[in-house]
């Protein structure tokens, strides 16, 4: 019997990544406008090439990029990047089509909803206000929860031990198989894999069940359910 539904946020309920992708950009045309003489794409790749250095949350990026492109932190670029990166990020940080009826519908069917993000704690709230789901979730749990990362035992520990729940009866939801999927089913938690995140063109997600819509999940559970139940 499901009862309860753990959701991995980033690329599970919220496309990231386009986000990241688009906000990037820009910022990019701001430094632009205000002098910096470089192609889009050039730039494009060495900021994202910082982000694979120090994180992908990693909130001073273009203080980076612009010390080692110019040599020095230009406030007024500076500025014209954090404008520009925020301007579209309110705009691009947006659900998965059916996140919104997916949670609904799960609420409706008596099912407790919980997340659990490695990302830290108030960019994980952060963003679960901008989306208007910081009422839906039973309680999250960051990466500032327990200071480790998924497949981390930790935080898992963490949502059995507010749910008081067999793990058997949490289905996992997520988009990083080696994060996600692995950690969950180490303690025993059924796992989806939201191949519709994945920017990582996964062939294995070793997941027991995998959907191209967050809408499936409802089947899913519902057979489980019903199978047990009858
Ligand atoms: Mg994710």
């Amino acid at each position: 019997m499901i009862r309860a539904v753990l959701f991995d946020l980033d690329n599970t309920l919220t496309d990231f990544m386009k986000m990241k992708e688009a906000s990037i950009l820009g910022a990019i045309d701001g430094m632009i406008d205000m002098g910096l003489q470089l192609d889009v794409r050039v730039a494009r790749d060495r900021i994202f090439a910082i982000y694979d250095r120090v994180g992908i949350e990693y909130q001073n990026v273009f203080d980076i990029f612009l010390k080692e492109e110019l040599g020095e932190v230009s406030p007024g670029i500076l500025a014209a990047a954090i404008v520009g990166y925020r301007r579209v990020r309110d705009t691009y940080l947006v659900l998965y089509p059916h996140v919104r009826y997916t949670l609904t519908e799960l609420l409706r069917r008596g099912l407790r909803l919980a997340v659990l993000s490695d990302a830290p704690a108030l960019q994980a709230w952060l963003r679960l206000h901008y989306l208007a789901l910081h009422h839906i979730f039973e309680f999250v749990v960051t990466f500032d929860d327990t200071g480790e990362r998924k497949p981390s035992p930790a935080g898992f520990h963490k949502v059995l031990d507010f749910l008081g729940m067999p793990p058997g009866e949490i289905l996992m939801v997520g988009d990083w198989p080696e994060r996600d999927m692995v950690g969950a089913a180490r303690l025993g938690l059924p796992t989806v894999f939201a191949r519709y995140g994945d920017t990582k063109g996964v062939t294995e997600s070793g997941a027991d069940y995998e959907i191209d819509d967050v809408k499936e999940l409802l089947g899913i559970i519902e057979r489980l359910n019903a199978r047990e139940g009858g």
